[in-house]
C-alpha cells in the first residue's frame, strides 16, 4: 500500500477530530482527501464513492494530460466508467472560458478536473454553476483545492466568487513532487503567509472584536515548523517534503471552509496582492499568486515586527480619507469601490482615542499576544531565501515606484483592518514604504 501523508486530514473528513478547544467534532465539506506517496491503480476506488453511476468529464490541459490525464481517464474507464475525456486547449479563469467549458462538459454529470490553478478554478466554477460535482486530481500544490472560492475574470477584473469545494481532492505526490518547482515555491510562499495574516487578523479582534478562529492556526501548527525544514528538500523533489506542504495546503483550504471565511489566510499580504493584480494590468509582470504573496508577507512581517516590538507604542490619528485623491488614483470607478471598503474602517476621532488610551494601558500585554504568534522577520527571509523563491518587488518584476504604491496604498481596496493601517495613521508608513522595493 502506497505511503499515506493525510495525518490530521484523514479524521477531519470522516468527522471523527474534535476541536481542542471545545470538544465539539467538526465536519467539513469536503468527502474524500488522499494524500499518498502514489495513487496509481487507485482512482476507481477514490472515485467511485462520490460519483457513482455518473457520466464524467475528465478535464485536462495539455499538459497535465501528459503527466496525469491520460492515466486517470484510463484507468477510469477501465474501471467501467462512463467518461469523456476533454483536453482543453486554452484553459483561462474568465467568464468566457467557463461557458466554453460548460459546452464541453454539457453532456456529462459530474467533472473531473485533472490540473491546478486556471483549470480547477474554472471546473470548480462551472460545476457550481451547472449544479454538477467535481472532484480533482492536482497536479502541483496549491491552497485552492479545499477552498469553497474560485477565482475568474470578469470584464478584466479578477474575483473571488462563491463556488463549493470539490467532493474529493487526489494528492497523487509521485506527479506533484514533479511540478515546475516554480509552482512549489509558490505554494511554499502562499503557506508561510499564515504568520502575517495571523498576526493582523488577531489584531483587528483584539481592538475592535472582530470575529476570529483560533482553530486554523492549531490544525497548521504541527506542520509548519517542519514545513520550515523542508525547503532545501522540497526542490529535490523528496516526498516526505511535499506531503507535509500537500497537507498544510488542504488544511488551509478546510480551514477557510471550516471557518468561513478567508481570513485565516488572507489579510495585510494579500490585499497587496490583489492590489498588484488590480493595478499592474497594462504591464502584466506574469507573476503567480504565490510568489506575490511571498514578496508582500516579507513586506508585511518586517512591518509588522517593526512596530510590535517597539517599546512605545504607536500614537494614531484620525485616518485621512480624500476622496478626490483615490478617485484621482484609480479612477471614479473603481475609486468608488475603494472609498466604499475604506470608509468601514477608517478610523474617527473617537476611535482614534479609544485605541491610543487602549496602547498606552496595555501595550505589553498586546505585543505579548501578537508576538506569540508572529514568526521574526528573519526566519521568513530566510525560508524564502532557502526554497529560492522571489523576495523583492523588484524580483516580480514591478518598478521600485509602484511596489511603493503598493505598500501605501493597498490597504484602500478592502475593509480589513491591518497592520498597514496602523502604521499609515501613526504616520510611519511612507518613511517604511519609501525603503521598500
Ligand atoms: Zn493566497
Amino acid at each position: 500500500m502506497s505511503e499515506d501523508y493525510g495525518g490530521v486530514i484523514n479524521e477531519l473528513v470522516t468527522g471523527e477530530w474534535k476541536d481542542p478547544l471545545t470538544g465539539q467534532p467538526i465536519s467539513v465539506d469536503i468527502n474524500s482527501i488522499a494524500i499518498k506517496k502514489s495513487l496509481d491503480g487507485m482512482e476507481g476506488e477514490l472515485v467511485h464513492p462520490l460519483h457513482r453511476n455518473e457520466k464524467l468529464a475528465v478535464v485536462a490541459d495539455r499538459y497535465t494530460y501528459e503527466v496525469l490525464g491520460r492515466r486517470i481517464g484510463s484507468a477510469l474507464r477501465s474501471d467501467g466508467f462512463a467518461i469523456e475525456e476533454i483536453v482543453w486547449k486554452k484553459p483561462q479563469a474568465d467568464s468566457e472560458s467557463v461557458e466554453e467549458l460548460r459546452h464541453l462538459t454539457r453532456h456529462c454529470d459530474a467533472l473531473i478536473a485533472v490540473g491546478a490553478g486556471t483549470l480547477n478554478d474554472s471546473v470548480k466554477y462551472a460545476s457550481f454553476i451547472d449544479k454538477k460535482k467535481y472532484s480533482v486530481f492536482p497536479t502541483s500544490p496549491q491552497l485552492a483545492y479545499g477552498t469553497p472560492t474560485a477565482s475568474i475574470s470578469f470584464g478584466g477584473f479578477k474575483r473571488s466568487i462563491t463556488a463549493l469545494p470539490a467532493q474529493g481532492v487526489f494528492f497523487d505526490l509521485s506527479v506533484i513532487s514533479q511540478c515546475p518547482i516554480r509552482l512549489t515555491r509558490s505554494a511554499f510562499a502562499d503557506l508561510i503567509c499564515r504568520t502575517t495574516a495571523q498576526v493582523d487578523w488577531l489584531m483587528s479582534h483584539l481592538l475592535f472584536g472582530t470575529e476570529y478562529h483560533q482553530l486554523p492556526y492549531f490544525l497548521l501548527a504541527h506542520d509548519e515548523d517542519k514545513l520550515f525544514g523542508h525547503a532545501k528538500a522540497l526542490q529535490e523533489g523528496d516526498f516526505k517534503a511535499f506531503g507535509t506542504l500537500v497537507r498544510m495546503c488542504a488544511l488551509m483550504g478546510l480551514a477557510v471552509c471550516i471557518t468561513n471565511t478567508s481570513h485565516p489566510g488572507s489579510m495585510g499580504e494579500h490585499m497587496m496582492s490583489h492590489y498588484i493584480d488590480m493595478f499592474f494590468h497594462d504591464v502584466n509582470p506574469n507573476t503567480l499568486h504565490g510568489e506575490q504573496v511571498g514578496v508582500t508577507s516579507l513586506t508585511m512581517s518586517r512591518l509588522q515586527n517593526l512596530i510590535l516590538n517597539n517599546d512605545v507604542p504607536p500614537v494614531l490619528k484620525p485616518t485621512k480619507l480624500k476622496e478626490t485623491d483615490i478617485n484621482a488614483r484609480y479612477g471614479k470607478e473603481i475609486g468608488q469601490q475603494c472609498i466604499e471598503e475604506f470608509k468601514k474602517k477608517a478610523l474617527d476621532r473617537k476611535e482614534t482615542d479609544r485605541i491610543n488610551r487602549y496602547f498606552s494601558e496595555n501595550w505589553k500585554k498586546f505585543t505579548e499576544k501578537l508576538g506569540a504568534v508572529m514568526l521574526p522577520y528573519e526566519k521568513l527571509s530566510a525560508a524564502m531565501r532557502d526554497i529560492g523563491a522571489v523576495t523583492t518587488g523588484c524580483d516580480l518584476g514591478l518598478p521600485q515606484a509602484f511596489y511603493q504604491d503598493v505598500v501605501l496604498y493597498s490597504r484602500e481596496v478592502r475593509d480589513r483592518f491591518t497592520m498597514l493601517d496602523i502604521a499609515a495613521d501613526s504616520g510611519i508608513l511612507e518613511a517604511f514604504a519609501a525603503e521598500c522595493r
